[in-house]
């Protein structure tokens, strides 16, 4: 027991409490504990985590990683930063829960703040939740509420894993299972104007989309694309719902990634956030821009226990402000740059290239040989995720240094020949 694990314990006996949880044990008798307790939706996990700093955490072994992927593209301010835990420890201390009977201080003053840096008009509204699929519930509500039903997603698109959001998800294998699946949901090859011009009539209530496809690969969207998008939802006056669960906050190096100037300054009707919005606490948040969308759903028509948190709201807050206070974006889109071009410039014959924006990169491979990558990754102290067989994800916090991007690119070449090594001893491509 180290760390973290051990404040915890010294905070637990002080407040007289055995109840809480403390890292006795190694890893080994945690999973053993996990696989008998946890449903098992996730798999084996790979390490008990039990304490994190900046980019960096630590195992119930004692072992340090450089956390590359930080909590899926969500803790945007790295883990345990001050200002974070500040805002979050004093405003439990002040007013933990209410109901949305009653409205808080940071909760208002969170919709004013996202309204600002996701630059909506005059009349815009945000519906807070605690999570990306609420927020495109919540989204996917206010387009039945046009009074049409059906909805064009995009091919490789993903939008979460309630039964909405997975109607508005592509990939067969998270959808097959739980058919029948809200209706009426199309998917359109993602970047194809033709085929989404097709695609949308007068019976469209909605166009969902992501600016650059996380799940699906880290696939950006091409020049161009979300501006036809938006040109051909208004001439069917159908909604063009932005999702930016994953690549919104910073996370692309502008406060949400269609705001790029290769966008052509494409204005959305619904825009979803979560994931980097509470830095790491569970916020959601879906935007209606301007007031006729903001109508969509009336007094009764949606709702959520947890959403608006003041807790949650005290976080989404202090992400914001640490972004704005620090030149987050302007970080990013260096940081981002840097570690592009150092793993490019290793010219290593197995990656073909490196796509995204900002701190979303992935690094496509010609063999399918990331979830190797990623497992060589692990075992050397870095945290990255194999998001397709042939591309490794990297979203670290949105604060990491050149110098902690440098510890990976100069490693990265090692790891991608212990992959390689294993595909040729296994007698060819796995
Ligand atoms: N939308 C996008 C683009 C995502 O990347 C994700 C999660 O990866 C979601 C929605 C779902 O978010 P959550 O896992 O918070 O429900």
């Amino acid at each position: 027991m180290r760390g973290g694990a051990v404040e915890v314990e010294r905070a637990a006996r002080e407040a007289g409490v055995d109840a809480l949880p403390v890292a006795e044990g190694g890893a080994e008798a945690w999973l053993a504990r996990y696989s008998s307790s946890v449903m098992g939706t996730y798999g084996v996990p790979q390490r008990v985590l039990v304490r994190g700093e900046g980019c960096w955490v630590w195992d119930a072994d004692g072992k340090r990683y450089l956390d590359l992927l930080a909590g899926i593209a969500t803790n945007a301010l790295g883990h345990a930063h001050p200002l974070l835990v500040a805002a979050v420890t004093s405003q439990l201390a002040t007013l933990g829960h209410v109901s949305n009977f009653f409205a808080t201080v940071p909760q208002v003053a969170l919709a004013e703040r996202l309204l600002q840096v996701a630059r909506a008009p005059e009349g815009s509204r945000v519906f807070f939740c605690n999570s990306g699929a609420e927020a495109n519930e919540a989204a996917f509500k206010m387009a039945r509420r046009t009074g049409r039903t059906k909805i064009v997603a995009a091919v490789d698109g993903f939008h979460g894993r309630t039964l909405g959001a997975l109607a508005l998800t592509h990939k067969q294998a998270y959808r097959a299972p739980f058919e029948p699946l809200p209706g009426g949901v199309e998917h359109v090859p993602y970047g194809d104007v033709g085929a989404l011009g097709r695609a949308v009539d007068g019976a469209t209530a909605a166009v969902f989309l992501e600016p650059v496809q996380g799940e699906g690969g880290v696939t950006p969207a091409p020049p161009g694309y979300l501006e036809a998008a938006r040109a051909i939802t208004r001439t069917h006056g159908a909604l063009l719902v932005l999702d930016e669960v994953q690549t919104g906050i910073g996370r692309c190096g502008e406060w949400f990634a269609h705001q790029a100037s290769e966008h052509g300054g494409v204005v959305p009707d619904v825009l979803t956030s979560a994931k980097g919005l509470g830095g790491g606490v569970p916020v959601g948040a879906a935007i209606a821009f301007g007031e006729r969308t903001a109508a969509l759903l009336g007094a009764g028509q949606h709702g959520t226990t947890f959403g608006g948190n003041p807790v949650a709201a005290a976080a989404g807050l202090a992400t914001l402000h640490a972004i704005e206070r620090d030149g987050v974006l302007e970080h990013v889109r260096r940081t981002g740059r840097h570690l592009r071009s150092g793993v490019e410039a290793l010219g290593h014959p197995l990656v073909t290239g490196v796509r995204g924006a900002g701190l979303l990169l992935g690094i496509g491979l010609a063999e399918p040989v990331a979830p190797a990558v990623a497992r060589h990754a692990l075992a050397a102290g870095f945290i990255v995720n194999a998001v397709r067989p042939d591309t490794v994800r990297i979203a670290p916090p949105l604060v990491l240094t050149t110098d902690q991007a440098d510890l990976f690119t100069a490693a990265l070449p090692a790891l991608l020949d212990a992959a390689l090594a294993e595909t040729t001893t296994a007698g060819g491509t796995p």
